[in-house]
């Protein structure tokens, strides 16, 4: 088949490659550059966990693995390392029978994993004397967690494409996506390029091309910044794990000293509801608020210099599953993102759950991202929640970004 693909983000380019390697024609178009500087693909560093998803375990954790095998497998072929095991650490008010995490815990057991640990807050202390921690409070240590190094492995998957043979037009937007008997076009400003399937993985753009979708995708900014700390020795991976912190404290999270030269620390509780297109600089107010948690909870890194700031964008479900289904009414044109702040992890197996989609085969663990009765009329994500694929959990109020 000629498949057509509009975004290169980690949901296009990784269905780029899956179809590719089944043998079909493949061209994908991007707006910008790739990456796209403004793609919540392109960043430094995104976490690979494999907790947290107590109401979905069997999908999430199944494709988690299979992704992480594969990520290990494309930076052999890469020659160069993207995917760091650190271990991650989260830190919870308690750890309860139903909660996220608690559930996510007893499922690793159930399936075997030795890496997972709770820890109280002595030996969290103990282990990792970087964190200022509650009595009261728990630690949820998984070694098999790490991160990506996000930005980078999307070069180096486009270029790795490229060889494979999949056509990459970089700056080429495109304006609209047609269905018709014989296939579906992708429409460009300087012509019509005619596929057999179209797949729009356009992230948090999805609204512009496919309306009756983007409708129900909420997108959220979420902001982050970059500290140069004084002694890297204390806060390189493993020294520092990737850490989080439950919704209680607002969900900042982090990651160990990076290639970069910094550390990154960002919030996952869902901020203002924004434009695709707004602009990408962070408030002084984050900074403000990311320090005043900082000299809390990591005063080590407090004492680092702020290095700089910058928005990224979720493009939130309103279950916070992603969308890889035919756009209601075609057989055609396929819809694969609703990344809703987690999906860059799944890059290395989410590929092949596009494909089986395209070639219309049923793959059980792409069944939870089937559109279905999801997308209700007036149905769209609940924003300033915290995430958690459970009830919406209360968090502290609103923070003023
Ligand atoms: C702050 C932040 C932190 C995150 N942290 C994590 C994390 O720790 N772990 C994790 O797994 N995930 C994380 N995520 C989520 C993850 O980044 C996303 O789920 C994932 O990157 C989405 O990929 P995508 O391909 O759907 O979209 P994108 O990466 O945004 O790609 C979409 C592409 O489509 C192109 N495009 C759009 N419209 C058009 C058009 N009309 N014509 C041509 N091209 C078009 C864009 O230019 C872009 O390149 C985070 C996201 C953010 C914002």
């Amino acid at each position: 088949m000629k498949v057509g693909v509009v975004g290169a983000g980690i949901f296009g380019i990784a269905a780029a490659l899956a179809l590719r390697e089944r043998g079909h024609a493949v061209a994908v178009f991007d707006q910008g550059p790739v990456p796209h500087p403004h793609a919540s693909s392109t960043d430094v560093a995104k976490a690979i966990r494999r907790t947290s998803y107590a109401s979905a375990n069997d999908t999430y954790v199944e494709l988690v693995e299979r992704a992480a095998r594969q990520w290990r497998e494309w930076q052999t072929r890469f020659g160069t390392t993207v995917y760091h095991r650190t271990g991650g650490l989260t830190i919870l008010p308690s750890f309860a029978p139903g909660s996220p995490m608690y559930e996510s815990w007893r499922y690793l057991q159930a399936r075997g994993a030795t890496d997972a640990e709770v820890l109280s807050a002595p030996e969290v202390r103990a282990r990792f004397p970087q964190f200022t921690v509650r009595d009261d409070e728990v630690g949820f240590y998984d070694g098999w967690r790490g991160y990506l190094e996000s930005g980078r492995a999307v070069t180096l998957l486009a270029r790795l494409a490229r060889a494979e043979g999949v056509e990459i037009h970089e700056e080429t937007p495109v304006l609209r996506v047609e269905d018709d008997a014989d296939g579906g076009r992708v429409v460009v400003a300087h012509g019509v390029h005619s596929f057999d399937r179209v797949v729009v993985a356009a992230g948090v753009w999805v609204g512009r091309l496919l309306p009756h979708i983007g409708c129900h995708v909420e997108v959220t900014r979420q902001q982050m910044m970059f500290i140069e700390v004084e002694n890297p020795g204390r806060f390189v991976g493993g020294t520092l794990p990737v850490w989080s912190m439950e919704p209680d404290t607002d969900s900042w999270y982090g990651f160990p000293l990076l290639r970069e030269g910094y550390v990154k620390v960002s919030k996952d509780l869902l901020g203002e509801v924004v434009d695709p297109d707004v602009d990408r600089s962070s408030t002084p107010e984050f900074v403000e608020q990311a320090m005043v948690f900082l000299h809390r909870r990591i005063p080590e890194m407090a004492a680092g210099k702020v290095v700089g700031s910058r928005s990224c964008l979720y493009a939130n479900t309103p279950d916070d599953h992603f969308v890889i289904d035919w756009v209601p009414g075609s057989q055609r044109i396929l819809v694969a993102g609703g990344g809703s702040g987690h999906g860059f992890k799944f890059g290395g197996s989410i590929g092949a759950v596009i494909a089986d989609a395209v070639e219309d085969k049923d793959n059980p663990l792409g069944r939870l991202f089937r559109i279905g009765e999801r997308l209700r009329a007036g149905d769209r994500r609940q924003s300033r929640v915290a995430r958690g694929f459970a009830q919406p959990v209360a968090t502290a109020p609103p923070s003023p970004q």
